[in-house]
């Protein structure tokens, strides 16, 4: 009988309620009990599965969204797939305008799930003309009823994670989270998540992670925007040329910056030891975390979260292929025979 049959009405269903998995051999060397909370359990693969259903049904609310209206961002690709995946199932339009920094895979994803895709180039401000930021806002203009998700300056990118990432980690954990580590760029996860988790314990400890090539760190140090700090990096999804209003700063208590380099081989080591096939941005909280246990952040009681935001199969063509490794001189460093060992 039909009701006997135990199915999601649609893969929306699906979203947030992602696992706790214990890390047991990356951060076999530290004092604490390290967690990752794996948002590639999400149906879209990544956290911004949460925002994109949450601002689309939050505009839906409040009348901003009708039928047949048209949703449009700029993305780095996850959030860029996660509301191409909502608009098809909901009846809406997607344009995405996206960094030519983005992976083809990814590209190609958006493409896949109906969106019109808009390339646009990385290395130009954000004031520029040609930049995503201007390339969206023009598109918004031009599109009669259109909707900006604008997740960069959309306080309801942190509101999403307010009320599920962090209920959920709060609720995983039994309360006994000591400290969240995550990556920001937007900043909706890691404002979201730790205004949460310090309303319930102001005690718990939120330390974020940034780029070198990324301006959030000094900000958050000194209140002030300092281009010096800017400069092109690899990593997609970290760090940031400009200050996003959705970041706040305020329940931030530090930020780590991590390379490129190191990143991509650690997110290697995650899949190698964990069986995790997670994104180049899981590698760099693993770095962070790293990094943090060497300026003594953590003791054996700590409950260390972290947030590992997408999955492995979006950058087959990046931090996963050695030509692509080795294009960036990230087998360098190590000799040609430990590379052999590499089996990849
Ligand atoms: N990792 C990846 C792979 C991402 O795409 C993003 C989002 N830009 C982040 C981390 C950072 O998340 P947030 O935007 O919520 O700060």
């Amino acid at each position: 009988m039909k009701e006997e049959i135990k199915a999601f009405n649609n893969v929306l269903e699906l979203i947030g309620n992602t696992p706790l998995i214990k890390l047991n051999k990356v951060t076999e060397n530290l004092e604490g009990n390290f967690y990752a909370k794996v948002e590639a359990f999400n149906p879209g693969h990544s956290t911004k599965d949460r925002i994109a259903l949450y601002i689309i049904e939050e505009a839906e609310k409040r009348g901003i969204l009708k039928p047949g209206d048209t949703i449009i961002e700029t993305t780095s690709g996850n959030t860029g797939f996660s509301l191409a995946m909502v608009s098809i199932i909901k009846g809406y339009d997607c344009i995405l305008a996206v960094s030519s920094k983005s992976s083809k895979d990814k590209i190609d994803m958006l493409r896949t799930m109906g969106a019109k895709v808009y390339v646009c180039p990385a290395h130009v401000s954000a004031d520029d003309d040609r930049s995503y930021y201007n390339v969206a806002k023009r598109l918004h203009e031009e599109t009669k009823g259109s909707v900006y998700i604008n997740q960069y300056f959309n306080e309801l990118n942190v509101d999403a994670h307010y009320k599920s990432t962090g209920p959920e980690i709060w609720e995983q954990t039994n309360g006994k989270i000591t400290h969240l580590v995550a990556c920001s760029g937007t900043g909706g996860t890691i404002s979201g998540t730790a205004r949460f988790l310090k309303e319930q314990n102001p005690n718990i400890r939120i330390l974020g992670v940034d780029a070198f090539g990324s301006v959030l760190k000094k900000y958050h140090e000194t209140k002030e925007f300092d281009n010096d700090e800017i400069y092109p990096y690899r990593i997609e999804g970290l760090g940031k040329n400009l200050i996003p209003s959705a970041t706040d700063f305020d329940v931030i208590d530090k930020f780590m910056k991590v390379t490129d380099e190191e990143s991509a081989h650690v997110t290697r080591e995650i899949a190698k030891t964990e069986g995790l096939f997670v994104g180049y941005t899981s590698g760099a909280v693993v770095q962070a975390i790293r990094q943090y246990a060497a300026e003594g952040e953590f003791d054996e009681n700590s409950n260390v979260i972290a947030i590992f935001p997408d999955h492995g199969s979006r950058y087959m063509s990046k931090v996963f292929s050695d030509e692509w490794m080795n294009d960036q001189g990230f087998f360098d460093s190590i000799n040609a025979e430990e590379v052999q060992k590499i089996e990849f």
